[in-house]
């Protein structure tokens, strides 16, 4: 008697889920039609943007083409937002707001990954020297796959509710792309949303596992210039000048010792001096030496000790050099720097639920910080009060190439060297779909 009271409120139960499960995904339906979008769009997309690279806030025809791409899935556009940024827009009905995020710019790098489609495109940088240009970056993945998901969300409107932004942002290299575009009114036009999405495809990780975690993501970048002045002298009589690059060279050293010696060795930290340019000709004393170094950390506490380390040792270097006190090393900070990249807590849990639950637990891997690499996504949602966000990355190397590298084959390339590449299938499908699941839950029907 039970049992068949059991069975028959089974039945029952199964009759209601079928009638509200219209609006579910299936997940072998979702992955199948990626899949197809892929072979007749994706594919070909992304070796377009692949060999049409172009320098960072130069991306002329790549945000046309994004734009064209949003507009024919529906979206409305609004372009030149911060330069080349742009915003395509899906109102779906009352609900929450989601931004996607995804940068389009390319590097002054002459590709050598021997692709049938590598890039062979130059561009006039903005100093009006003529440079190759690379996707060495990935940032094709990035905007191939806002494409696809554009298409997935476009084709499911009756999947989710709310309002969808999809953003193509500039200068993610250069470093002020993202600042751009919210000094530039961003969500006065567009709105403010309620959560954001951004993604990186990544040459260190398998292709098409899915890594990140709640807290720290990505470190903090600081762009500093140190110019130390010197006087100039004859080669042979040192002691009738100051020798700036002797000081310089001193400087580079006592840099290290913040690191090692200031900050707790448990505490990740890093200094790179990544530039030192002095003097004319051997027999020649220069008057002037210049350090250009990026420097890490991934609190803001320790970034700004490094900044105030920094400055009191190249000062004081100077002092112990004897150089006058108005001729003393000047620190200034640069352009291109970016706070950590911090993913909310509970919002990576409840995107971690939703990918898990689409793609299978195995698609995700932990998170390990490898290097202390950073990101300009924190200045569009570092704003006040701040927006909610989650950054993940997508694996973009084979597994064989992994394993080919562990036997004494060939490196797997980092991002940004000439022989950078990624797998583009299943990289971008792989973002697609984990980004479709995220922006499903985070904008799903109630
Ligand atoms: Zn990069
Ligand atoms: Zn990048």
């Amino acid at each position: 008697m039970f049992a068949r009271i059991s069975i028959a409120l089974g039945v029952m139960l199964a009759a209601i889920l079928l009638v509200t499960v219209p609006g579910k995904v299936q997940a072998s339906e979702l992955r199948d039609s990626i899949a197809a979008d892929y072979q007749k769009t994706l594919d070909p997309l992304f070796k377009w943007f692949h060999q049409h690279p172009e320098l960072s806030t130069q991306e002329f025809e790549t945000s046309d083409r994004l734009a064209a791409e949003l507009e024919a899935s529906g979206f409305k556009v609004t372009r030149k937002i911060g330069g080349t940024g742009l915003v395509g827009v899906m109102k779906n009905g009352k609900g929450p707001t989601l931004l996607i995020r995804a940068d389009m710019d390319g590097l002054p790098v002459l590709e050598k990954s021997g692709l049938p489609y590598a890039s062979k495109r130059r561009q006039i940088n903005l100093e009006g020297q003529e440079d190759p240009v690379m996707h060495a970056c990935g940032h094709d993945m990035h905007i191939t796959s806002l494409v696809g998901v554009a298409h997935q969300m476009a084709a499911r409107k009756n999947q989710w509710q709310g309002t969808l932004i999809l953003l193509g942002q500039p200068a993610e290299e250069g470093g002020d792309g993202a600042a751009n575009m919210v000094a530039d009114h961003l969500y006065d036009r567009v709105g403010r949303p309620d959560f954001a999405l951004g993604m990186h495809v990544n040459s260190l990780t398998p292709a098409g596992k899915i890594v990140f975690r709640g807290g720290l993501m990505f470190s903090s970048v600081d762009m500093i210039k140190i110019i130390i002045p010197g006087i100039g002298a004859h080669g042979a009589a040192p002691h009738r000048g100051k020798d700036p690059i002797v000081l310089g060279a001193e400087i580079v050293m006592a840099l290290q010792t913040i690191i090692t010696r200031e900050i707790s060795p448990l505490v990740p930290a890093l200094i790179t001096v990544g530039s030192f340019h002095s003097g004319s000709a051997p027999n020649i004393i220069s008057d002037e030496a210049v350090l250009e170094l990026t420097a890490r950390a991934n609190s803001e506490d320790v970034r700004m000790l490094i900044r105030d380390s920094i400055k009191r040792v190249a000062e004081n270097m100077g002092r112990v050099a004897g150089m006058p006190e108005d001729m003393l090393p000047q620190v200034v900070v640069q352009p291109g720097g970016a706070p950590t990249t911090v993913n909310d807590d509970a919002l990576a849990k409840r995107v971690r639920i939703a990918m898990e639950a689409g793609m299978g637990a195995d698609s995700l891997l932990p998170y390990v910080q490898k290097d202390m690499g950073g990101e300009d996504f924190p200045f569009l949602v570092n704003v006040d009060p701040p927006i909610p966000s989650v950054y993940f990355l997508v694996g973009g190397t084979p597994q064989a190439d992994f394993d080919a590298e562990a036997k004494g084959g060939p490196a797997v390339p980092s991002h940004h060297s000439p022989l950078f590449k990624i797998a583009p299938e299943p990289s971008v499908t792989a973002g697609v779909e984990a980004m479709t699941w995220a922006a499903l839950d985070l904008l799903s029907k109630h």
